[in-house]
């Protein structure tokens, strides 16, 4: 068997979850609480993981996903608050849903600035759909041939400290740079929820990437374990939500010992994108792999 990446779907963490069906299939959604949903781009490789979080009084959606769906007539179907988009961090597979929010908080930082303003063009968000990357059928509407993200207005800019108040739901914003330079956690300390953006999931997490930066990623994934006493579950921006809390200090000690020599059980290769050509280092752990800058 030649071997898929999809093969390996569905991932057992789903089986676990309430399934809802919508009117597009091209998202997987599940309900996780009567307020909290799960969005799922499980045909595309990145599977990107979208939360839907409902207050009393507004919504968001965390993270825009790849944009091939309409995630914003999703939300309108699960939810008849008014909602916003709040983006944890501006790579491709985040902001690909951005043209259809006019309303977008994101972390207030030069990277966010810059993506604000640029958007990003089709050479970079074809990374997305080139050949093997997707299984699912597009949904109508989709064109692969004119897809890009254009620049988009952000209405709310973030700070660290900031607490995003939906009525009866709070979500503090934690400034957790790393992966990249305007990347935001969210803790939900009455729920004990941590959404973890792309600092952990149960995959290829990396510090490397242009924005990037090792040392940070420590310092923010420790500002993480130190909060442990507040949630009992990672939501990660990948793969699968409900990860185990412990995992998050798997993670920084992962990291440390990256930093540190003692971790030895790594491929070198080169990462190659539109906007960058790197020499890297992919250390492969438990439940995760960590792929950083060589040298560091
Ligand atoms: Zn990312």
């Amino acid at each position: 068997m030649s071997g898929n990446w999809w093969d390996i779907l569905p991932r057992e963490a789903y089986s676990k979850l309430e399934k809802v069906e919508t009117s597009q299939p091209w998202y997987s959604v599940y309900k996780i609480q009567d307020w909290l949903y799960c969005i799922y781009e499980d045909g595309q490789y990145d599977e990107a993981v979208m939360y839907l979080v409902i207050g009393e009084k507004e919504a968001v959606v965390i993270d825009g996903g790849t944009g091939i769906g309409r995630l914003d007539m999703l939300v309108e179907e699960l939810t008849d608050k008014p909602y916003y988009l709040v983006l944890t961090h501006t790579h491709n597979d985040h902001i690909g849903g951005c043209k259809h929010f006019n309303d977008i908080a994101l972390c207030d930082s030069p990277q966010g600035w810059e993506s604000a303003a640029k958007g990003l063009g089709k050479e970079k968000m074809y990374e997305i759909i080139q050949p093997g990357y997707v299984w699912k059928d597009y949904p109508e509407g989709f064109n692969p041939e004119k897809y890009y993200t254009p620049p988009y207005t952000v209405t709310r800019w973030l700070k660290d400290g900031d607490i995003i108040d939906l009525g009866g739901r709070k979500l503090e914003v934690l400034y957790t740079p790393g992966h990249s330079n305007d990347h935001v956690c969210l803790l939900d300390r009455e729920a004990r929820y941590l959404f973890t953006g792309d600092i952990y999931y149960t995959g290829g997490v990396t510090s490397y990437l242009p924005w990037g930066n090792h040392d940070q990623f420590i310092d923010s994934c420790r500002r993480l374990v130190d909060l442990a006493p507040h949630y009992d579950w990672l939501m990660s921006a990948h793969n699968e939500p409900n990860v185990e809390m412990e995992q998050m200090k798997a993670m920084y000690e992962a990291a440390v010992a990256i930093k540190e020599g003692t971790a030895t059980d790594y491929k070198e290769s080169r990462s190659v994108s539109v906007n960058y050509d790197l020499k890297v280092r992919r250390y492969q752990f438990e439940r995760f792999s960590l792929t950083v800058r060589d040298p560091l």
